[in-house]
C-alpha cells in the first residue's frame, strides 16, 4: 500500500501508511490500542474505504467493484471473534465460499473443506454447529474456511485475543504451522513469541503511523524509538 490515508469522520486514523509485503512474507503489527492496526488490515480487502492512496494485492489495484471481488478471492481474513455463520455446520461454514465465489461443485467444496478442517486437526467436529465448539475450536475452523478458498495472503486479527488463555496455544500452534507454508501472512497480536518464531518482519505502529519496523530479533533487543520502548515495556 502507497500514502494510504483513512479519515474516520474528522478523526485521521491512517496517516499516508506506506507498506510493502513480498510474496510469502510473514508479517506481525503490534501497537497500543487505537492506533490503527486493524483498520490497516482492512483497508487491504476494502473491509474499510479508504481517502487517498493505493492498495494493490498481487498486481490488482483496489478500485472499482470487480477489482474489490478479485481481491477478496485472493485474500483471507480471521477475526478475533471468530464470524462464524451459526446456522451452518462447520463443514458448511467452510464449503460456502469456495462454492458461491469459486463457483465449486458441492463435492469437491466438500473436498476441499475435510482436508483443510484436516490440517487444523479439526476434522471431527465437522458436523457439529459452531455454538458447540470451544472458542480455540471455532477459531481453528475460521481459520480452516478462510484456507478453503486458497488465498493468497490471510490477515489475521488478534485472532487470540477473545480466547481463554488454555485455548491460546492450539491456535497459535495452527498459526506457527501454516507460516511454514508459502502464503503470505500479516498479523495483528500482541503474542510476541509468535512474532519470535515466525515473522520475517515486525512493524510496530502508534496514532495511525507506522514508528518502525525490524526483524523480530533486533525490533525485540534493539527497538530504535522511544515509543517502541515504552510499549515492549508494558507487553513483555
Ligand atoms: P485495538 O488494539 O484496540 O484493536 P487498533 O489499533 O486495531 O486498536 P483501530 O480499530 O484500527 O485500532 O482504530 C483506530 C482508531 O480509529 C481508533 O481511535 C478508533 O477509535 C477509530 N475508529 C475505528 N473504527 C472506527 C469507526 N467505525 N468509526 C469511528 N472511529 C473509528
Ligand atoms: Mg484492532
Amino acid at each position: 500500500m502507497e500514502a494510504v490515508d483513512k479519515y474516520y469522520g474528522a478523526f485521521h486514523a491512517l496517516k499516508s501508511i506506506n507498506l510493502t509485503v513480498r510474496q510469502g512474507e510473514k508479517v506481525v503489527l503490534c501497537g497500543p490500542s487505537g492506533s490503527g492496526k486493524s483498520t490497516l488490515i482492512r483497508c487491504i480487502n476494502y473491509l474499510e474505504n479508504f481517502a487517498g492512496g493505493r492498495v494493490v494485492v498481487d498486481g490488482i489495484e483496489l478500485k472499482s467493484g470487480a477489482s474489490i471481488d478479485a481481491i477478496r478471492r485472493e485474500v483471507g481474513m480471521v477475526f478475533q471473534q471468530f464470524n462464524l455463520f451459526p446456522h451452518m455446520t462447520v463443514l458448511r461454514n467452510c464449503m460456502l465460499a469456495p462454492m458461491k465465489v469459486r463457483g465449486m461443485k458441492a463435492t469437491q467444496a466438500e473436498e476441499v473443506a475435510r482436508a483443510y478442517l484436516e490440517r487444523v486437526r479439526i476434522s471431527d467436529q465437522m458436523h457439529k454447529y459452531p455454538a458447540q465448539l470451544s472458542g480455540g475450536q471455532q477459531q481453528r475452523v475460521a481459520i480452516a474456511r478462510a484456507l478453503c478458498m486458497d488465498p493468497k495472503v490471510m490477515l489475521f486479527d488478534e485472532p487470540t485475543s477473545a480466547l481463554d488463555p488454555e485455548m491460546v496455544k492450539e491456535v497459535l500452534d495452527t498459526m506457527v504451522s501454516l507460516a511454514g507454508e508459502r502464503r503470505t501472512m500479516i498479523c495483528v497480536t500482541h503474542e510476541m513469541g509468535f512474532a519470535r518464531a515466525v515473522a520475517d518482519r515486525v512493524i510496530f505502529m502508534a496514532n495511525g503511523e507506522i514508528i518502525e519496523e525490524a526483524p523480530p530479533e533486533e525490533f525485540f533487543t534493539a527497538p530504535r524509538n522511544e515509543r517502541t520502548r515504552a510499549f515492549l515495556g508494558q507487553i513483555l
